[in-house]
This record gives C-alpha cells, structure tokens and sequence, in this order.
C-alpha cells in the first residue's frame, strides 16, 4: 500500500504541475546532491530571435536567410523557431524543402531548389574545415549558426535566447539547500560560461554531443554524487535514463517523457526546488 503522506504529497504535487511517473523517483528526490540542467528551454526560454546575419563568398545575407528558413522548415530545434520567424517578419516566402535531415547536436540539412542547404553549429563548421572562415565575433550572449550552400560556407546567423526570470532564484535556492547546480549543453564554451557564472552556478559541461551527455552523468555518479538531470530532446533520453532522478521538461518529446522518472509541465527551474521539497518533507514526516 501506499503510505498516506506519500499520496498526498503525490497529488499537491500533480496540482503544481509536477508529474511523478515512479514512487521511487519521489523517494529519490530528497537524496538529490546534484543538479543538471539542460540550458535551453530550461534554464532559458529557448525563444530564439535572430540578432544579425551575414553573407559570405558572394552570398546575400537574405538570401542566407531564406534558404536557411526554408531548410529549417521540418526542424522542431528552438533555434529553427528564432530563424522562420526571422524570415517571416521579413515577408520572405519560403520554398518547400525536401529530404530534410536533423543532426542531432550539430545542425540539419536539407534540399532547397535543387541545393544542398545546411545549418549548423561552429564546432560542426569546424570539423567541416570551415574553421578559420567561420571566426566570427559573437558576444557571450550569441548562439551562431553556419549556412552551408552545396558545401560552400555562404554566411552565418547569430540569436539570442533570454533567461527564465526564475533561474537565478531557483539556482541559488537550491544552493542554499546544498545542492550543487551544473549546465549541460551543445553550445559553445562562451555562451555557456557566461550564463553559467550569470547564474551562480557550480559549473559547466558545454559542446556536448548528445551521446556524450549520458557518459557526463555517469562520471558525476562516479565521484558518488547521486544526479538529477533535466533534458527536453530525444537526444536527451539515454541521460535520463542514467541519471538517478531523470527530469522531463514540459515542451519536450515522448521520448524524453518516456524516460524519465518526474516530468515538469512547466519547464521552470523553480518546480525542480519544489519537487525535492516536497520530497524531503513527505519523507521526513513517515520517518
Ligand atoms: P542545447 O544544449 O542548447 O539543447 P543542442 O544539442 O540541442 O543544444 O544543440 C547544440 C547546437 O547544435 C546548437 O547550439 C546549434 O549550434 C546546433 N543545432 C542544433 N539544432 C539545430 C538546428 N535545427 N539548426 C541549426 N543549428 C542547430
Ligand atoms: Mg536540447
């Protein structure tokens, strides 16, 4: 049977918008030592907007951006929301895209009028050779993204996020609960130190490939910390799945909800503090 106070505290929790798929998860909530937060739609919004973007070799900088719009079409990544609505605002009409294809961590690519049109991270433009032509200044607040023409670097695109107005808070909450708080992302190293330090936090994992973040919880593990990880991505699952409380966050797929043990309808990093307080109070009362 199960005991009273868990079912309550089970049911308060639901009413706060925080789904427990296992009791277990619910039990393991109060031991939690260390938090992962994935970065984007977490930790920020992941209401990418567009701030600049660029041609290069002879490219147009809108024609830039309509081919990557028009190639991002499929694509369900925040940054693809930040460049159709670009695109969009500025009245382009968009050509159908076919053989749309997502890398998962690095970028996608797509058919557009008979080219080959890829969007991708700086560090997949790198290992594309594309490492000195893809140096472009960025503030730490900057994501950028290549445009590949048929393999030709043909410009970029830089956005910027915005942070949950509840991070700050929750982070240094949880803190002050003991807990030690850490981001996990593919971004690049700048916009991930930046943030991370911006929010107080422990530290950070940035650049990391999707099957890299599951190895990332593993050594956490190993140094006998006992993990919670957020993630939304299908990319995210098999850490979830590691971790030893593995959070959804609301907008995220099947997948990731599958996986995981708690899944947070409203994504916010305050009903992470929430959920281990409930945690730590329903136990300490059956004690
Ligand atoms: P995050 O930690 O922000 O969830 P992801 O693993 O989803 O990171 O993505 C890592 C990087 O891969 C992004 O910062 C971006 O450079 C690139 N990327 C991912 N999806 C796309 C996309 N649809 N279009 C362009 N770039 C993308
Ligand atoms: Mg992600």
């Amino acid at each position: 049977a199960i005991p009273l106070v868990v079912a309550i505290s089970t049911s308060m929790a639901a009413r706060n918008q925080l789904l427990i798929r296992n009791r277990t998860a619910f039990e393991n909530a109060r031991k939690i030592d260390t938090l992962v937060f994935d970065k984007t739609g977490t930790l920020t919004l992941g209401t990418f907007a567009v701030t600049r973007y660029e041609g290069r070799n002879g490219f147009d900088a809108q024609e830039v951006l309509r081919l990557a719009a028009a190639a991002e079409q499929d694509s369900e990544h925040p940054i693809a929301g930040g460049i159709l609505k670009t695109a969009r605002d500025a009245n382009l009409t968009l050509p159908a895209s076919r053989a749309f294809e997502n890398r998962t961590g690095e970028g996608i690519r797509a058919e557009v009028e008979g080219k080959t049109v890829e969007v991708v991270s700086p560090g997949y433009a790198t290992k594309r050779g594309f490492g000195a032509a893809a140096q472009v200044d960025a503030t730490e607040a900057e994501t950028l993204v290549f445009v590949l023409v048929d393999g030709t670097l043909a410009g970029y695109l830089a956005l910027s996020d915005q942070v949950r107005a509840t991070s700050a808070d929750a982070i240094r909450t949880l803190k002050a609960m003991g807990i030690k708080t850490y981001m996990m992302t593919g971004d690049v190293e700048n916009v991930a130190r930046h943030l991370s330090q911006q929010l107080q936090m422990d530290g950070y994992f940035a650049g990391v490939l999707p099957d890299q973040k599951q190895e990332k919880v593993k050594q956490l593990q190993h140094e006998g910390r006992f993990v919670a990880m957020t993630g939304d991505g299908v990319n995210d699952a098999p850490a979830l799945a590691q971790a030893n409380v593995g959070i959804a966050v609301g907008s995220g797929t099947d997948v990731a909800a599958e996986t995981a043990d708690i899944i947070l309808v409203e994504s916010d990093p305050q009903d992470v503090v929430k959920l281990i307080r409930f945690g730590r109070a329903t136990y300490r009362k059956m004690i």
